[in-house]
């Protein structure tokens, strides 16, 4: 699903975070990755520990840069990118590219018909493929092939509130985390390089430091504070600004409903642009039971990801649909399935639906081959609502919940840890900014990298256990909600 997290890149997009709600666990599990950074595509690979090294499949690495073939030919490996050919000999660390001895770090394994590489060998191997050089930042396993790469500049307004701006010289989409006392930005995709030193100190109370660190194929800014800080973006992604969060903005459930500003519920919705007339109903009579919807991500010809053959994630997000609806069935919680069949259904479809229905919460479920446990997401939303009248903006539609949204995927995020890593994250991951309810998204992967556990039944149970322990502990707080 890591193509729809992206933000939409034609709009600037403000976001607000609520630090203290939000619990960051697990992440010395996750896999290591190499990115790279061509002007033709930006991607990632897994590695795999082989010995005392890191190994990356070579035939992967070249494939989106030109046209590549492979073949195995008795202990040999023939690889042909373009119309350089190398020879790679099985267990060897002398090799043969393009009419030259290469000695790699490691010797080269044959596993399966996949030529492997120590992964400190890219900056030798390649630049004789390639032509061209490459630059290597070996200890964040980030190669840049022909990228200068994407850099910033920080400035601190000491003003009050202080500012932090952070301007790119490109468009970039981190993904955000927020955890007590920091503000982190994970860049996979955009090329981040440091222009400055790697920790940049401020004289200010508010916001003390930036930091840029390179690990695991990734770059990291990480803002310093004493408070919950905000994020927005502007400047078309080139701009992101950081901030105090007000709390009037960012209240807690509670103290919304007492504030004689915010209504009793949440405002009707302005109809989504693709769903004209589609508004939301009257809320429903309450119920006394706790209402949940689940959702299973993608469906019909909109398969999600394709982690073999015969597994897609549309499949599998309704097998992990079902066992939660049984979960929660077996606890008497309410329920309702947006889809219990393999039928194509719009985000915005989904919205109207539950926004309808009126959960007490809403659970949307996608599954992922990358990463180990569990992602448990929020909406990411502008700060900035044009609208003050009677109608909510359709992509602010979840703003009124957004705290007890977060207060729930903190909850399961803890819940879920007991067994499996999970982290709470925020993004703008549709649709949940278009539902009135509370919203999360709980993106599963499997436990330790074994592919058949997404369609482990045993699995889906200890998760939708987890998932359904919380909403009990929530019980109060979701029923108030309804
Ligand atoms: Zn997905």
């Amino acid at each position: 699903m890591r193509r729809t997290v992206r933000l939409h890149p034609s709009l600037a997009f403000a976001l607000s975070l609520l630090s203290f709600a939000l619990f960051v666990l697990g992440d010395a599990s996750e896999p290591k990755l190499i990115s790279v950074y061509s002007p033709i595509a930006n991607y990632s690979l897994s590695l795999a520990r082989r010995g005392s090294h890191d190994y990356v499949g070579l035939l992967e690495i070249l494939e989106p840069l030109g046209t590549v073939s492979s073949r195995v030919e008795a202990q040999n490996w023939r690889l042909r990118f373009n119309s350089i050919e190398g020879m790679f000999p099985n267990g060897a660390a002398r090799v043969r590219i393009h009419g030259r001895e290469i000695d790699l770090s490691a010797p080269f394994l044959l596993e399966g018909g996949r030529g492997l590489v120590p992964v400190d060998s890219l900056g030798t191997v390649l630049p004789v493929f390639l032509a061209f050089p490459v630059v290597f930042h070996a200890s964040g396993l980030r190669l840049f092939i022909r990228e200068e790469g994407t850099s910033y500049t920080t400035q601190l307004e000491s003003g009050t509130p202080a500012r932090l701006i952070l301007n790119f010289s490109s468009p970039v989409n981190p993904r955000i985390a927020t955890e007590p006392g920091k503000l982190r930005m994970t860049f996979t995709r955009d090329p981040i390089i440091a222009s400055g030193p790697p920790l940049v100190s401020f004289n200010n109370a508010t916001i003390s430091a930036a930091s840029f660190v390179e690990t695991n194929g990734a770059a990291e800014i990480t803002i310093t504070s004493a408070v919950p800080l905000l994020a927005s973006f502007g400047n078309d992604g080139r701009r992101i600004t950081i901030a105090p969060a007000p709390s009037a903005t960012l209240p807690a459930p509670s103290a919304n409903r007492n504030s004689a500003a915010a209504p009793q519920s949440p405002p009707p919705l302005s109809a989504p642009p693709s769903s004209p007339g589609a508004t939301t109903g009257s809320p429903a009579a309450a119920p006394n039971r706790i209402f949940v919807a689940i959702d299973p991500s993608h469906g019909g010809a909109e398969t999600g990801a394709t982690f073999s053959p015969t597994l897609v994630e549309k499949d599998v997000t309704l097998a992990w649909a079902r066992q939660l609806r049984r979960e929660c069935e077996a606890r008497l919680l309410r329920t309702m399935l947006v889809r219990d069949q393999d039928i194509d259904l719009q985000n915005d479809q989904r919205a109207v639906m539950v926004n309808v229905a009126r959960p007490a919460i809403y659970i949307s479920l996608h599954a992922a081959s990358e990463g180990k446990g569990a992602h448990v997401y929020t909406a990411l939303l502008s700060l900035s609502t044009p609208e003050q009248g009677l109608f909510l903006a359709w992509d602010h539609a979840q703003v009124q919940s957004l705290a007890s949204s977060q207060a729930a995927a903190a909850a399961i995020t803890a819940e879920l840890g007991k067994n499996i890593p999970a982290r709470a994250v925020v993004a703008a991951l549709r649709p949940l900014g278009n539902i009135v309810v509370p919203a999360v998204a709980l993106e599963v992967a499997p436990r330790n990298g074994d592919l058949a556990d997404l369609a482990d039944a045993d699995y889906q149970r200890q998760v939708a256990s987890s998932v359904v322990a919380a909403l009990a502990a929530l019980r109060g707080k979701l029923e108030a909600a309804q």
